[in-house]
């Protein structure tokens, strides 16, 4: 509708400086020297501005987030300034920001959601169940390799997942729930700990350790190039003539290797290894690749004494995934509350849910109408994808 009314208003300006430059040509001039200047101001709409509060409260177990919304969640290990700021982005619609700094706070506060642990208990052992179950009356189990065995697996908890009655509708995040809970949550904390006030450092690092000792090159103006000169500076990376020039050599091209090696090479390079191995016997080799490439955007992740690469990883994965569980599920109520809201206004002729994609609990009541809003409202549990539209 604001692209119509932007036409509208196009229209009548650019009629009005049409016509007005039809006038004398003094005026014209005059209006040239001594310009009036038109404002247009266009209201845009707000969209949000309506929005829910989500609401915070305390309780015995930990903060209770979304009390306005019809499934608040219990966080365990929150502090109120963090509650706000993440009732905040519910409000503001901003969860993709949110996720990277919630991400963090999980993972350096051990975050819990009573809502999520209490699915995990409950579904836990069903899981294990289905699965062994799987295995017990697989005929190829017994005679499968390990790797046949890891496929089998895969495909026995994939559709133990799917046959949970209620689960995260996203079968993904239910499965590393189910099996990725690192054993210790704190893991992580030692490494978190370091960063202090920096803690939007520490995902740029877990990205870093993801390429292992590989070179990475981040060229100036790429995303995340000023924490990885941060992070150099700090001595968790490694950068430039720092670098091994082996590893830095394993990650040329050939082109640039013939580069490098210019004139003095002795045939044409064919293959990676045999290319390096020549350059190696060049004593001037660090001076040449620097007139090939900027030896600044090379990065790579510097030893870390006593710390588990691997380890921090996958609980900071894990943390991710509950972040974005917490995110998803706030975010999906505080839809829901503004539509209810909304429609004291409209008084729509009725409510749908639609479940299509989500668990079987949810999908029996796919299509389901209500000639006003249902007393229990979606989402019915931890990452519920179902919607409530007006008919
Ligand atoms: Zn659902």
């Amino acid at each position: 509708m604001w692209l119509v009314i932007f036409i509208v208003v196009a229209a009548v300006l650019w009629w009005f400086i049409n016509s007005s430059s039809k006038g004398t040509t003094k005026q014209a001039k005059s209006a040239t020297t001594d310009p009036t200047p038109v404002t247009v101001s266009l209201s845009v709409s707000q969209g949000f501005s309506s929005s829910t509060q989500v609401g915070i409260q305390p309780t015995e177990h930990g903060i209770s987030i979304g009390t306005n919304l019809p499934l608040p969640l219990t966080l365990v290990g929150l502090d109120r300034n963090d509650a706000e700021r993440l009732a905040k982005a519910i409000e503001q619609r901003d969860t993709y920001t949110a996720r990277g700094w919630l991400t963090t706070l999980v993972a350096a506060k051990n975050i819990r959601c009573k809502e999520i642990d209490d699915w995990i208990s409950s579904y836990k052992p069903k899981f294990e169940a289905a699965v062994n179950q799987a295995i017990t009356s697989s005929q190829d189990w017994a005679v499968a390799s390990d790797l046949d065995k890891e496929d089998l697996l895969a495909e026995f908890q994939l559709h133990a997942i799917e046959n949970l009655s209620t689960r995260p509708s996203d079968t993904a995040t239910a499965l590393s729930l189910l099996t990725e809970e690192p054993s210790d949550l704190s893991v992580d904390d030692e490494l978190l700990a370091r960063f202090g006030d920096r803690q939007e450092l520490y995902p740029v690092l877990l990205s870093a350790f993801s390429y292992g000792d590989k070179v990475q090159i981040v060229p100036i103006g790429s995303y995340n190039r000023k924490e990885y000169e941060e992070l150099a500076a700090l001595g968790y990376l490694k950068r430039g003539s720092d670098i091994d020039i082996a590893a830095i050599l394993s990650r040329m091209t050939l082109k640039q290797m013939t580069e490098v090696a210019g004139e003095a090479a002795t045939k044409k390079f064919t293959r990676k290894a045999a290319a390096i191995e020549f350059l190696k016997t060049l004593p001037d080799l660090s001076e040449r690749i620097s007139k090939v490439i900027a030896y600044r955007e090379l990065f790579q992740v510097a030893p870390l004494e006593g710390i588990d690469v691997t380890e921090i990883a996958a609980s900071y994965h894990y943390s991710g995934e509950v972040a974005r569980l917490i995110l998803n599920t706030l975010q999906s109520g505080a839809y829901v509350a503004d539509e209810v809201a909304r429609a004291k206004e409209f008084t729509p002729e009725g409510w749908e849910l639609s479940a299509d994609d989500c668990c079987p609990d949810c999908k029996k009541l796919d299509g389901k109408t209500w000639k006003r809003p249902p007393q229990k409202l979606p989402p019915f549990h931890i990452g519920c994808s179902c919607q409530l539209s007006w008919l």
